[in-house]
């Protein structure tokens, strides 16, 4: 029985929102070939991996085979680029395939990248190369792993179409499963509009899926919009405990779910510096590493301004119910890093926050001031605990300044074997992205799924894999990623 036979699929978002839902389908892939495909995932959502690697199943994967009665739209945004409002983004080269019910009833988007052009596609071509989407799959899949929020890769094919960068690359479609693509800028498409009831539409849609507590609250709208804030400032708290540098945070790729989406030209730190940037585009530092909280507060303040006409008659009585909200922003977003930053030192609970912070800052100034790996100093800092100092120690130029430190840490009592899980040895670094892209833009496969069972159990160490654990060569030298 082929995929799109049992593959069951949901139209709510084509039938509930069809002003911002434009039915479209994929362009045919020319010679596909499944070049990754997520089994665990697969099998979490109810899928038979043996009918996806199928024929038929990497049909359903490029969006050849459509289930019967699902209606592939691609989906209406506006958003702010780099602080510039455009009113219609929209999915330009993706596609919507349906929502997805999972076994444990888990309602979940199944979405293609890469599948062609649309009526949103502005210049663009409606690819996407091989590697980016690759590097989706593999950096996805590190955050899932990871514990963070995120969107998650089912598959990457490979379509046999040549895309034009700025060399002839393979072509490939993603398959990506989120728990919904609302976005910041899906509610800026629907207020600049100006078409209240589609919006009211928009948030009761967001509501439902996302933060149903907020149907009981005094003010609906009110309280999707303070959970949508919780939920991003736990978000863009675990990107920096574990140095993750999105790399465009645009209004149209902040979700309302909370989940981590569009993985572009992001990267992880290496050496710990809070302007560290990695996207050829973000010439002004926009979205550098330390700008990533401020960053989602400003998002978040244009979902403000698109919810007021929700919110109150009048503007000046909305803003005033709605400031307050985005205001909780910062206090939410600093207890979120504290409370991380204090189980990755070990500290134990009930220790105060002035001390946790004045460590926290203390080890960030050292760290920024001698270029230290953020990943390999805090896996091991827990050897220290355990009494083995040097390979903390050594990261270091500044001795005093860290001895100090470590003699404060070790007096609040860290708890090493607490530090091992929250702190990972392998993440997709820099050079191994790298490597793994190369090799698999040229047909060799292995390096990636090398990678990819390191980054997706990230805390365990393991003999042999002390490669993936190791910072970049030294020759590596400054790295700079491409959308
Ligand atoms: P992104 O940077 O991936 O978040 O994309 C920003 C906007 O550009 C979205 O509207 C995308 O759909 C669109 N876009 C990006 N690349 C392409 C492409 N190759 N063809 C058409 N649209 C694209
Ligand atoms: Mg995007
Ligand atoms: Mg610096």
């Amino acid at each position: 029985v082929a995929p799109h036979e049992t593959v069951v699929l949901g139209d709510s978002f084509a039938r509930e929102l069809p002003e911002m839902a434009v039915p479209w389908q994929a362009t045919e892939a020319p010679d596909p070939e499944l070049l990754v495909l997520n089994e665990p995932l697969a099998a979490e959502l109810g899928l038979d991996a043996a009918q996806l690697r199928s024929p038929d199943g990497v049909a359903l994967l490029t969006g050849a085979a459509v289930p019967a009665g699902a209606t592939p739209v691609a989906m209406a945004y506006a958003g702010h680029q780099f602080g510039g409002f455009n009113p219609r983004l929209g999915d330009g080269r993706a596609l919507l395939l349906g929502e997805l019910t999972d076994p444990a009833g888990r309602v979940r988007d199944l979405h293609l990248k890469g599948s062609g052009r649309t009526p949103f596609a502005r210049g663009g071509d409606g690819l996407a190369a091989v590697g980016p989407m690759l590097r989706e799959h593999v950096v996805s899949e590190a955050m899932a792993a990871l514990g963070i929020p995120t969107t998650r890769s089912l598959a990457v094919v490979a379509t046999g179409r040549t895309v034009r960068r700025e060399t002839p690359l393979p072509g490939a479609v993603l398959a990506r499963v989120a728990s919904s693509h609302l976005r910041v800028g899906s509610f800026q498409y629907a207020a600049a509009g100006g078409d209240v009831a589609l919006l009211r539409r928009l948030a009761d849609v967001a509501i439902a899926r996302h933060h149903p507590a907020a149907a009981d609250a005094e003010q609906p709208y009110l309280a999707l919009y303070e959970a949508v804030v919780a939920a991003q400032a736990r978000l863009v708290a675990q990107w920096m405990l574990i140095g993750f540098v999105h790399g465009v945070l645009n209004t149209d790729n902040v979700t309302i779910s909370g989940e981590t989406i569009d993985y572009g030209p992001c990267a992880f730190l290496d050496a710990y510096d809070p302007a560290t940037v990695y996207s050829s585009i973000d010439t002004g530092g926009r979205y550098a590493y330390g700008n990533q909280p401020v960053v989602t507060e400003w998002n978040l303040a244009r979902l403000a301004e698109a919810l007021l006409p929700l919110l109150a008659d009048d503007q000046d009585a909305a803003v005033a119910l709605v400031v307050p909200a985005l205001e909780r922003f910062r206090p939410q977003y600093v207890a979120a890093f504290t409370a991380g930053w204090a189980a990755k030192l070990g500290l134990p609970d009930g220790l105060d926050d002035d001390v946790t912070i004045a460590l926290v800052q203390q080890l960030l100034a050292l760290l920024h001031a001698d270029h230290v790996d953020l990943t390999s100093f805090c896996r091991a800092l827990a050897g220290a605990a355990r009494g083995d100092v040097a390979p903390a120690r050594d990261l270091f130029l500044d001795l005093a300044g860290f001895d100090a430190w470590l003699a404060t840490w070790r007096a609040a009592g860290p708890d090493a074997d607490a530090m091992d899980r929250v702190n990972p040895v392998y993440v997709p670094r820099n050079h191994l992205v790298e490597e793994a892209l190369t090799a698999a833009t040229d047909g060799d496969l292995a390096p990636l799924h090398d990678l990819l069972a390191a980054v997706t159990d990230p805390f365990t160490a393991r003999p042999g894999l002390e490669r993936y654990a190791a910072p970049a060569p030294v020759d590596f030298g400054a790295y700079r990623t491409f959308c």
